[in-house]
């Protein structure tokens, strides 16, 4: 894979699948721009990767978007790929309980953020002559997650922009696709199996067989593998690719855990 030449924007890029994804696009030669909202992982990334265009940027804000893009084309001028990253969480309890609040901030971060950060790169990418888009879906975009029901929506949705986008914008010689990540190794992916297991009276040991249950691979996934998928969609090697969900979750077919 070889991303040498090109630029990207990848949102939520401070810690997590975005920071590892940062850090992979830049080894692969990519000029990259990255946006969060967390001051210290802010400050912490930028000293990792001193060539990096660093923002802080809330990408459910339209107008934290318009300042973030307004500095990326007076550094870099020309947009490749854009990794929709950030996505939050949200609330792990069940669908009677979740608040007005709850459901419109995970609907603001994981959907409307990808709406108002294509909006603002298609323009680039027609100047561009073309371009890649990877969104960041989840298993819980093809599965229904119980206990998980702003979250699980807010991915079904992600895959439905993806396949809207694809079409759109193929016509400007742009690919789309989706990633959907499994149950991903990291401080995340630990807090949400916790949270699952706590909403069943259960202890993280005594919940976990049950989840891994569901995987055909009985393993997590590392941030790397989704990084390497994201590089893989955003290179040469995917020119044909478009309109894809891809799971990288070592085949997680239905929800087969403990009731609750
Ligand atoms: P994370 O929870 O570790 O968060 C990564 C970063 O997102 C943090 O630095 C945070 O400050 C930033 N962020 C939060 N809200 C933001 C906003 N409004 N604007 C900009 N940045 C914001 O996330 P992660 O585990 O790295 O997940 C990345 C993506 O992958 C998300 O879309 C997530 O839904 C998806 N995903 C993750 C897993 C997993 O197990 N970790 C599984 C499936 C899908």
């Amino acid at each position: 894979m070889d991303l040498t030449g090109k630029t990207a924007i990848i949102t939520a890029g401070a810690s997590g699948i975005g920071r590892v994804t940062a850090e992979r696009f830049t080894e692969l030669g990519a000029s990259v721009c990255l946006c969060d909202v967390a001051d210290g992982a802010l400050a912490d990334v930028e000293k990792a990767l001193p060539d990096a265009l660093v923002l802080k940027a809330d990408v459910s804000n339209s107008g934290d978007v318009a300042n973030l893009y307004d500095a990326f084309s007076a550094r870099f001028g020309r947009l490749d790929i854009l990794v929709n990253n950030a996505g939050i969480s949200g609330p792990t309890k069940h669908v009677e309980d979740v608040t007005d609040e709850e459901w419109d901030e995970t609907m603001a971060v994981n959907v409307t953020g990808q709406f108002y950060m294509v909006r603002k790169a298609v323009p680039l990418f027609r100047q561009a002559g073309g371009g890649c888009i990877v969104n960041l879906s989840s298993v819980a975009g093809r599965v229904g997650m119980p206990m998980r029901a702003p979250y699980s929506t807010s991915k079904y949705a992600v895959r439905g922009l993806t396949d809207v986008l694809a079409v759109e914008l193929g016509e400007i010689n742009v690919r789309v696709n989706a990633i959907l990540p499994g149950l991903v190794d990291g401080p995340r992916g630990q807090r949400v199996m916790s949270e699952q297991a706590a909403a069943r009276g259960m202890s993280l040991e005594e919940f976990m067989p049950f989840f891994l249950h569901n995987i055909s691979m009985h393993a997590m996934v590392s941030m790397r593998e989704i990084a390497d998928m994201a590089a893989f969609l955003a290179s040469d090697m995917g020119r044909h690719i478009s309109g894809q969900s891809i799971s990288v979750c070592g085949n997680f077919e239905t929800y087969r855990g403990p009731k609750f």
